[in-house]
């Protein structure tokens, strides 16, 4: 069946981004002994390891959302929980590929991490950093909901070294907060970003989304004033995509189809709301780029397709950074993905599974994927285009290759229709062509993966 170019922008069901190479549609437990393998050997030269944890508690599901979360665990489930994940942590710190290491950055995300008490959070994370010290680490992230922080959790934050917070504010009208299903107020957005900015957190990154449903321009400008307003460290902006397990989705199946956007099917339970509608790709991206148009005038500078940075030589991301090259990082909790020595891994992907394996003593690997020296190429090529710019030095020296020859008719094909420009060793994505180029990432896919399912 061929799609027209008009329907291909609309939002339709699925993935757009791309956050992995190949998909995850391709890893599998036949792999498991690879991955196996891949922890009990030793560490490549000059790879640096991270962690990451899962905290798979939210006060309410987002329409919108398609991560494993959790709306209904009381006191007791999250406590197995945070035993089993420290028990995770501590299988792994024992297994060969640590090497010797030192974290090189932590990544608590979600769910919601901000969720756990402050209790709850002292206790996690002294017991984590006594199995792996994080404090030489360059960067620990700590995702928020803003409604449930308080002044003295951010305190606790702060004590054990989280250096970098991330608010997920995502829209500042009440309205379109409550059609999506967001569990905040506008106020809290504000409150907790004052605790955070008085308690000095080395960086504030805000998350907005274009294109929520209930959107539109005169909300979307307001939003963008308020968060220059705010002045944040980084602002982070996704677009909206409709991947097939959200609520959202769901309704749009149930109803008439994959085709339909219209979402008022889902929203019986608000007064006087407008049509539901999830804007089409080219409004998000025009959302997009005024809103980079904006924030680039008040200051900040562009650093990938969904971020800017108050000052890119000043404002790193280290967790994005250190991933899209290839790094290592073990990805604990329900569900979690990681990368180890070459092979992707993912955690098996329910709580009773989870829970069951670290009772065991067994770690909780559900599938993996090993990738070949090209899939690493084309991993790298793909995710550090999304920065906006690719290195050719960067490239010859890890892979002993010339990308620009390496991938000649896809670099031809994209300069052509406006996308990116090579020039001498640079490779730069237009302005254009960075807010959209996920979806033009898969011309560097080998066949095998170009048209294959994403999960
Ligand atoms: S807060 Fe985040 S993780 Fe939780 S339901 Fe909403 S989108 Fe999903």
């Amino acid at each position: 069946m061929t799609v027209s170019a008009a329907e291909q922008e609309k939002t339709g069901l699925g993935n757009y981004f791309i956050a992995n190479y190949p998909q995850f549609s391709f890893w599998n437990n036949s792999y498991l002994p690879e991955a196996r393998a891949a922890l009990d050997s030793a560490p490549r030269l000059g790879v640096p390891l991270g962690l990451y944890l899962h905290i798979p508690f939210c006060r309410k599901r987002c329409k919108f959302c398609y991560f494993r979360v959790y709306t209904d665990k009381n006191a007791n489930d999250i406590s197995v929980y945070l035993d089993a994940i420290t028990k995770e942590v501590e299988l792994l710190s024992k297994t060969a590929c640590v090497g010797g290491r030192a974290l090189d950055y932590v990544y608590f995300g979600g769910g919601t991490p901000s969720y756990l008490s402050a209790t709850q959070l002292d206790a996690l994370m002294t017991r984590l950093r006594e199995i792996m010290p994080w404090d030489a680490a360059r960067e620990v992230t700590f995702e928020c909901e803003p409604g449930t922080l308080q002044k003295h959790k951010l305190e606790m934050l702060r004590k054990h070294g989280v250096t970098r917070l991330s608010l997920g504010v995502e829209n500042f009208k009440p309205e379109i907060l409550q059609y999506n299903g967001r569990a905040h107020l506008e106020d809290e957005i504000y409150r907790a970003f004052g605790w955070a900015r008085e308690l000095g957190f080395a960086q504030i990154n805000i998350d907005l989304i274009a294109g929520m449903v209930g959107e539109d321009w005169d909300n979307w400008k307001e939003c963008i004033t308020k968060t220059i307003k705010l002045d944040p460290d980084c602002v982070t902006i996704y677009q909206m995509e409709l991947p097939y397990n959200t609520e959202f989705s769901k309704a749009l199946r149930e109803k008439d189809g994959a085709t339909r956007t219209s979402l008022d099917v889902v929203q019986p339970a608000v007064a006087d709301a407008p049509a539901m509608e999830v804007a089409d790709w080219p409004t998000k991206r025009a959302w997009t780029r005024y809103a980079f148009d904006e924030l680039v005038k008040a200051g900040y500078d562009v650093s990938s397709a969904t971020t800017v940075v108050k000052s890119k030589t000043k404002t790193k991301f280290v967790y994005r950074e250190a991933l899209w090259r290839g790094a290592d990082m073990f990805g604990t909790g329900v569900a979690s993905f990681g990368h180890v020595n070459g092979v992707h891994i993912q955690n098996v992907d329910t709580w009773e599974t989870y829970i069951a394996k670290l009772d065991a003593g067994e770690l909780p690997v559900g599938r993996a994927f090993p990738t070949t020296e090209r899939d690493r190429l084309i991993r790298e090529v793909v995710l550090l285009l999304k920065t906006g710019h690719l290195d050719v030095g960067y490239f010859r020296d890890k892979y002993g290759v010339d990308v620009r020859d390496t991938f000649r008719p896809a670099f031809e094909k994209l300069e052509r229709e406006g996308w990116l420009n090579v020039k001498g060793e640079s490779v730069d994505c237009t302005p254009d062509g960075l807010i959209q180029i996920d979806r033009h990432l898969p011309v560097f896919f080998d066949p095998q993966y170009i048209s294959a399912r994403y999960t």
